[in-house]
């Protein structure tokens, strides 16, 4: 009888597992990890308590926070990668030929090592390639002392408890937003709304305050439990979220990326926000 993994995200609600293999467990220098298999999602790590991937549903996730910006922007060419020490973000941002350079900031060393022994479909070889640079450090650290400015910035990081809270401050966004070339784009990882939805206040009013247009668009990732997951979206030029179907498409087809999620008609309608998201969003005015 396998033991059961009990996601700690909620007090009063959560998701289980069967952990029918136990396959890495540790305290690393910043947070618990666990890394076990389950029939229904193949391998699964968690972070302090809380799912942060499965082989089966990360594809989803990872290319709807990854490929809206990146065909969204007319022409990005460098990206910075706050957190996703597994790597699928990674994955996904190399799939874009004409970028030039990705750095990648992951406060972690352990998630990446673990996550190649154990998840190496997500990162594919991702880290090791040429247009990729790995620091290991804190994101706030890092956009703190940057120079380099990136036409896109990713914040893949855990929920805003333990070493991700502060990627959820009015600093990190303000000193994100100086990392940023003019008409760049950012986007990050900002819980389900139906579950956590102070986040979707906080980051209103935090992240809004540097940008001209903060808004957000949503995906529903099975094992992020409660509903759909709202992903943050912050640039000066309004008209990157407003880009038509039409041209979405052909920078799709154009970039010859294959998806099992991600689409255009799925890009043009993340942005649509559900009623009570958008009544959430007017308190904030
Ligand atoms: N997709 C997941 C989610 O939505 O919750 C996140 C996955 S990824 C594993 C989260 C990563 O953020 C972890 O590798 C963690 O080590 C990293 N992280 C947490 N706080 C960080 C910080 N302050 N700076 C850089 N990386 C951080």
């Amino acid at each position: 009888m396998s033991s059961k993994y009990l996601e700690s995200l909620y007090p009063s609600y959560g998701q289980s597992f069967n952990m029918d293999k136990v396959l890495f467990e540790s305290k690393t220098e910043h947070q618990h990890l666990v890394i076990f298999e389950n029939e229904q999602f193949g391998r699964v790590m968690a972070l302090d308590g809380i799912i942060q991937t499965t082989e089966k549903d990360e594809f989803i996730y990872h290319e709807m926070l990854t490929h809206v910006p990146l065909l969204a922007h007319q022409n990005p060419k460098k990206v910075l990668i706050i957190g996703g020490g597994d790597g699928g973000i990674l994955r996904e941002t190399l799939k874009h030929q004409q970028l030039e350079k990705i750095v990648q900031v992951e406060i972690d060393r352990a998630v990446i090592d673990m996550c190649k022994e154990y998840f190496p479909n997500h990162s594919q070889g991702a880290f090791d390639d040429p247009r990729a640079t790995i620091v290991i450090d804190d994101g706030i650290h890092f956009v703190r002392e940057c120079q380099e400015k990136f036409d896109i910035i990713i914040s893949d990081s855990t929920d805003p408890i333990g070493p991700g809270e502060v990627l959820f401050t009015n600093d990190f966004y303000r000193l994100a937003k100086n990392c940023l070339n003019e008409g760049g784009i950012m986007v990050a990882q900002n819980g389900v709304v139906m579950m956590q939805p102070d986040e979707v206040v906080n980051t209103r009013l935090r992240m809004g305050q540097y940008f001209a247009e903060q808004s957000f668009y949503t995906v529903a990732v099975p094992t992020y439990v409660g509903g759909a997951m709202t992903l943050a979206w912050g640039t000066d030029e309004p008209q990157h979220r407003q880009t038509d179907l039409e041209t979405v498409r052909q920078r799709y087809v154009a970039s010859g990326i294959k998806t099992r999620y991600y689409n255009p008609e799925m890009h043009t309608a993340a942005f649509a926000l559900p009623q009570y998201v958008i009544e959430l969003l007017k308190k904030t005015s």
